[in-house]
């Protein structure tokens, strides 16, 4: 459903991706690991143009992700941000249906109902007239979550959705990340979470300066890896 090929990036000379390819199926759930700066979010960002890669291909559902349809691409994946990004001056019912009557053209009333939908699924029905200020850490990134189901996305992306939580919040974010993929809802999520790559992702793929070093089942990441880049991360990390 997504085809990363040999993608690039650099910054002023530096480069951050060196040609990172992968794929995903249809309810496949890839865990991209690595050391900071490794170029993860980078990445993530480069799959739908929030940063624009200098070179390589991706692919979504057989159709390349472009400068020219952009819009329509990014309304295929949703994306969930470290700092949830909420709009602070909307309620928690408007931020998860606004994206669907804006970008989608979906009417209002249908939206509202899948806004409902969503928050229920991520277990915040009794918050939908709430202002984020008034919600948790955890309860906001939900929210996020919600917002980004609300799209309908062939894709969700999250770039380390739990790392701006206090500890006891990353549990009910997690949570929720562990029920979407057991749903089969085709996910990237970048986490230091190793409880949910071991216990949710398909694959693993560990990066390291701008390079794939190594990609597999948790079971033969966590307990044989070939690597010794990836068993000293994983010793520092798990
Ligand atoms: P972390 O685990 O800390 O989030 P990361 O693996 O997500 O790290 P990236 O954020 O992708 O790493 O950054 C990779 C490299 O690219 C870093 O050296 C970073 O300083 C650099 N970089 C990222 N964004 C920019 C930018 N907009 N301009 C210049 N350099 C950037
Ligand atoms: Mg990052």
């Amino acid at each position: 459903i997504l085809d990363v090929q040999d993608v690039k990036k650099a910054y002023d000379g530096l480069e951050v991706l060196k040609g990172i390819g992968f794929g995903l199926r249809k309810g496949e759930t890839k865990v991209l690991i690595g050391p900071s700066g490794s170029g993860k979010s980078t990445l993530l960002r480069c799959i739908n143009h929030l940063t624009v890669p200098d070179a390589g291909r991706i692919y979504l559902n057989g159709d390349e992700v472009l400068d020219t349809n952009i819009d329509a691409m990014r309304a295929r994946m949703g994306f969930v941000f470290q700092d949830f990004n909420l709009f602070s001056h909307l309620t928690v019912l408007d931020n998860v249906r606004i994206c669907q009557i804006k970008v989608n053209g979906t009417e209002k009333a249908a939206a509202t109902q899948r806004a409902h939908r969503e928050l229920e699924r991520v277990g915040l029905s009794d918050k939908a007239d709430a202002y984020p200020a008034e919600l948790s850490g955890g309860q906001q990134q939900r929210v996020s979550i919600a917002r980004a189901l609300a799209m309908d996305p062939d894709v969700l992306l999250f770039d380390e959705p739990t790392s701006a939580l206090d500890p006891e919040l990353t549990g009910e974010v997690v949570r929720v990340m562990q029920q979407l993929a057991a749903e089969g809802m085709t996910m990237v999520v970048v986490t230091h979470e190793m409880s949910f790559a071991r216990q949710a992702a398909d694959e693993i793929i560990f990066m390291e300066d701008g390079h794939i070093i190594e990609q597999g089942p948790p079971e033969t990441m966590f307990t044989d890896s070939t690597h010794e880049r990836t068993r000293a991360f994983l010793n520092v990390i798990a």
